[in-house]
């Protein structure tokens, strides 16, 4: 029985394959680290060919841990989102590098078309802010800057598309130019609403519509591999962006569901249904699913230092030599002594959205040690995270729950904390590779392994542990205050 899903988990710093059994089960995988190019201050590249070769690397490297290509059912990619790639479509080859998300070098475009007046427009269509991190900008740059780019315009030739829209490319033999919609609505180029490349976005931009791919579901019938690259043609039945991937792996799927990811940065997700986001507290709106051609939405925030201030503790002051001591320090004390950190390392997110901010330190006394540090660290974060959470819900989005998973979701400790700030329960589950797990849940409903997405979600979700709220009113009241009058010294 041909029964594992192929994952494909192209990420920043490295590109995985991932084989799943049909339950939700990692059975194998492979990774290779990414090389990243860095040629001046603020600009960050990738080369497409290492892309493609890694993953077709990996994809292969795999498929004998499975008993062949025989055994494989589906394929699923999940991947970075917005990085750009500009390929010709009759050479198949890439025309320059790939322009990541984390780069800045368009922001004097972003800021010449907020000072035009366009970003309530664009924000009412697509969801999004003018900020260099989304893929429009990108693609305008290389038809600026990049010759061979503009020539494959003028040509017709040129193909651009983002991580999952190249991979498909290759994988295909360059059959499909295709994209999936939760990729396709961090574009700044798609109307939410419809869920197609709109003309006047396309216009505002400065990107031909004839180079973008077409707009299909996350999962279904997508495409087929070339079956030149593993001996048969394997059908491509999931695609999404790593976080809409994520929020999915989680079980997300109804409104009020929420996630969030704790690795160096936080990653708030919450499930919208068929309702498109308004935000008024500049939080994102993002496409989740798309199932025959039905939308499910989400709101997407994100606060920058969430895991990275552990580190900044471990490795600038000492406090602790790996990140997990955390969480002895903070049970060694009843309390943080009165001590409140606002983590503005790298100014505030979501949804102060403060670039100026920096970091406070409050609240200290000859009574505060290391202990106290440590827990005001890890308070921090639930501190941050009930922000998030009023302005969720000031946009139409409270939380039912709070679903996590990343690096720093380990701490039993912050996750109690979590639970206790927030007033709702937390989930952790077992496994937390969500994003490839998401990927697999994608891939398998759209394989028909399933009958639908949520019984995949259902099946696949695997074992839970579960943080209940205990503390009391007036305590979780007293942190709160304390936060709102640190916050107003960052
Ligand atoms: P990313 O994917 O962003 O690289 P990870 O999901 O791997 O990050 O999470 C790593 C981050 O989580 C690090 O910044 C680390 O300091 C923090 N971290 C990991 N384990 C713990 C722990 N047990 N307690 C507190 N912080 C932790």
């Amino acid at each position: 029985m041909s029964d594992y899903i192929l994952v494909l988990d192209e990420g920043t710093t490295s590109t995985r394959a991932m084989l799943f059994a049909s339950d939700g089960v990692l059975v194998a995988s492979a990774q290779e680290q990414l090389t990243q190019h860095y040629p001046q201050a603020g600009w960050v590249e990738h080369d497409p060919r290492e892309i493609w070769d890694k993953t077709l690397a990996c994809a292969q490297a795999i498929m004998p841990k499975a008993g062949g290509a025989a055994m494989i059912a589906c394929i699923g990619i999940t991947n970075q989102r917005e990085t750009v790639v500009a390929w010709d479509r009759q050479t198949g080859e890439p025309l320059t590098n790939a322009i990541v998300w984390q780069d800045r070098r368009t922001e004097p475009f972003c800021a010449e078309l907020r000072a035009g007046g366009h970003e309530a427009g664009v924000q009412e269509r697509t969801g999004l802010l003018l900020d260099p991190y989304f893929s429009g900008t990108k693609m305008r740059w290389m038809l600026d800057n990049v010759a061979e780019v503009r020539a494959a315009a003028e040509k017709g030739t040129l193909a651009f598309g983002t991580i999952e829209s190249w991979l498909v490319f290759k994988l295909t033999g360059g059959a499909a130019h295709i994209t999936d919609a939760s990729n396709a609505s961090r574009t700044l180029l798609m109307g939410l609403e419809d869920g197609q490349f709109d003309e006047g976005l396309c216009d505002l931009f400065g990107v031909p519509r004839a180079a973008l791919p077409g707009v299909v579901d996350t999962c279904g019938p997508l495409a087929m591999t070339a079956t030149d690259l593993f001996g048969r043609s394997i059908p491509i039945t999931g695609l999404a962006g790593d976080q809409q991937a994520a929020t999915v792996g989680q079980g997300c799927l109804a409104p009020g569901q929420t996630k969030a990811t704790y690795g160096t940065g936080a990653f708030v997700l919450t499930c919208q249904g068929g309702r498109i986001p308004r935000s008024k507290n500049r939080l994102l709106g993002t496409v989740l699913t798309q199932l025959d051609g039905q939308r499910t939405y989400a709101i997407e925030g994100s606060v920058f230092v969430a895991g990275s201030l552990v580190q900044w503790l471990r490795d600038s002051l000492g406090i602790v030599e790996v990140a997990s001591e955390t969480e002895a320090l903070a049970r060694s004390i009843p309390d943080s002594g009165g001590v409140v950190i606002v983590p503005a390392l790298a100014g505030l997110g979501a949804p102060h959205w403060r670039a100026e901010a920096r970091g406070v330190i409050a609240g200290l006394s000859f009574a505060s040690g290391k202990a106290q540090l440590a827990r005001a660290a890890l308070e921090a974060m639930a501190h941050q995270t009930h922000d998030l959470a009023t302005a969720f819900a000031a946009d139409g989005a409270p939380w039912a729950s709070l679903r996590i998973d990343g690096g720093m979701s380990a701490n039993d400790w912050m996750a109690q904390d979590l639970a206790d700030v927030l007033g709702i329960t937390v989930e952790r589950p077992g496994f937390v590779e969500t994003t490839a797990l998401g990927a697999a849940m994608l891939a398998a409903a759209g394989a028909g392994l399933y009958p639908d997405l949520a019984s995949a979600c259902q099946t696949m979700r695997g074992r839970l542990s579960t943080f209940e709220p205990t503390m009391a009113d007036e305590v979780r009241d007293a942190r709160l205050a304390a936060w709102r009058k640190a916050l107003a010294a960052a």
